[in-house]
């Protein structure tokens, strides 16, 4: 019995057709939406979810996809969870559309979070205290908030009996802080049927941004550098501390971690960040600069100014961190090994072997190895598409003044492995985040204000009725 039903749901949502979905163009019984009911439960939803302690390492989401596919499940819209591994889960839940439109909309946010220090915070980070109008707690911005906004969005669709022309799937999936292997890499291996309707997926990595005048902007994410991650290991003669060789494995590692630091990376500043920049210049009346960055650039002054700024520095060129760095534990002994790690980005359309070959002759040491620890090139999704119409389409209705802006970004999310399967991803919460923040997400103190989450709740129901018309 179970495996029958675990069968029907799962070919539910894999986009069959299901009787009584209504005929194409029409609406069904309008019911309206009560949204402090609404309000009520998935403020309720987000602070259960931030409960469910889901950090990663180990994951352990399988609790938190059951939770969730329960919800869907009681308001009658398919949903599974899959267990790629041992507690470790994915969900899945399908509201059917008219079928007018074949093309399903995927709305995709990890489960998973980083780990909490609960030192310095003002509340447990798993309490998903209510306090001072926030909800308070570790997945509140990153990424559970905007999965539960994702999750009731389609609850209020469902019991407003708005039909939209299209499936909307929601994906949670785990495993994204550690790469995701175990999430959204194992679905698109594994499970390609669950989301072969699909076109569209709006995923984290962009959001309502907030500028220091107070201007906004409507910023998605179309684009992601590359991580290129490499293990430094340096070997010499191990020994005394009181007698030292002239080089050693430590000074050998210190030395080669120094010249890959001062690595001068060529700017390149490409078409996506320079229009990026000459939107946010508009926006914030200035820097003049900013409306042509390309040839600002070459201006020496200039160019340090810009580059002293991490973000800005980020966007136009590949950058290269140390973060690990161990040796010998015992202060008189020379060890006979040392090792570093360094998290590279990369520019999309940077090659990785050209960048490795570079630092190597940088390094100049051939007693120091490199190794590739992790390293993908991630595809970007066209800027100009109907989702990004949509995107601005709700812009125009809820924020007049705010453009909706292309962005790079720094980081990567599980976007990568989508748009692989050519399906247009976009990196775009519709919530407001400052640049304060912004510092929360994998800090300290993560919240998000109740006005926001709700805001960004309707302006989701509101995009999935454009993209449903
Ligand atoms: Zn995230």
């Amino acid at each position: 019995m179970r495996t029958a039903l675990i069968c029907v749901g799962l070919l539910m949502l894999a986009g069959f057709t299901v009787a009584g979905a209504g005929e194409p163009g029409k609406t069904g019984k309008k019911k309206g939406i009560d949204w402090d009911l609404l309000n009520n439960e998935a403020i309720a939803l987000l602070a259960h979810y931030i409960r469910l302690d889901t950090t990663n390492p180990p994951g352990n989401e399988l609790a938190a996809a059951r939770m969730l596919r329960e919800k869907f499940l009681a308001d009658g819209i398919p949903a599974a969870t899959i267990q790629p591994a041992p507690q470790r889960g994915i969900v899945a839940a399908r509201l059917h559309g008219t079928g007018h439109n074949g093309q399903a909309i995927v709305l995709l946010s990890h489960m998973d979070v980083v780990p909490a220090d609960p030192r310095g915070w003002k509340v447990p980070p798993f309490s998903g205290a209510i306090k001072d109008g926030q909800i308070w707690g570790r997945g509140a911005l990153d990424d559970k908030g905007p999965g539960v906004i994702a999750l009731m969005a389609m609850l209020a669709v469902k019991r407003a009996g708005i039909l939209l022309k299209r499936d909307v799937l929601f994906v949670a999936t785990g495993d994204e802080e550690q790469g995701g292997k175990l999430g959204a890499g194992w679905l698109v291996e594994h499970r390609p049927d669950l989301f072969a309707d699909a076109h569209d997926v709006l995923n984290e990595g962009g959001a309502i941004r907030v500028l220091p005048n107070g201007r906004k902007f409507y910023a998605v994410s179309v684009a992601e550098k590359s991580p290129l991650w490499i293990g430094l290991a340096a070997s010499g003669a191990a020994g005394h501390g009181s007698k030292p060789e002239p080089e050693t494995a430590v000074t050998r590692l210190v030395q080669a971690l120094y010249r890959a630091s001062q690595m001068q990376n060529q700017i390149n500043v490409l078409p996506l960040v320079q229009a990026y920049f000459y939107q946010i210049g508009a926006l914030l009346e200035g820097p003049a600069q900013f409306a042509d960055l390309r040839s600002a650039l070459q201006q020496s002054e200039f160019r340090e100014r810009f580059l002293a700024d991490p973000f800005n520095n980020a966007m136009v060129r590949d950058t290269i961190t140390p973060t690990v760095l161990s040796a010998g534990d015992k202060v008189n002994v020379i060890p006979a090994n040392a090792h570093a790690e360094i998290d590279c980005r990369l520019l999309p359309g940077d090659n990785p072997a050209d960048f490795l070959k570079k630092l190597q002759s940088a390094i100049a040491d051939d007693q120091v190895k490199l190794q590739v620890i992790m390293n993908f090139v991630s595809p970007a999704s066209p800027a100009s598409t109907n989702l990004m119409k949509a995107i601005g389409d709700l812009a125009q209705q809820e924020d007049p003044s705010a453009p909706v802006v292309p962005t790079l970004s720094s980081g990567f999310t599980d976007s990568r492995y989508l748009r692989e399967h050519k399906l247009i991803v976009y990196g775009f919460t519709p919530i407001e985040l400052t640049a304060e923040a912004t510092q929360t997400i994998h800090g300290v103190n993560e919240r998000i204000a109740i006005t926001n989450f709700t805001a960004g709740l309707r302006r989701m129901v509101a995009l999935l009725q454009i993209l449903g018309s």
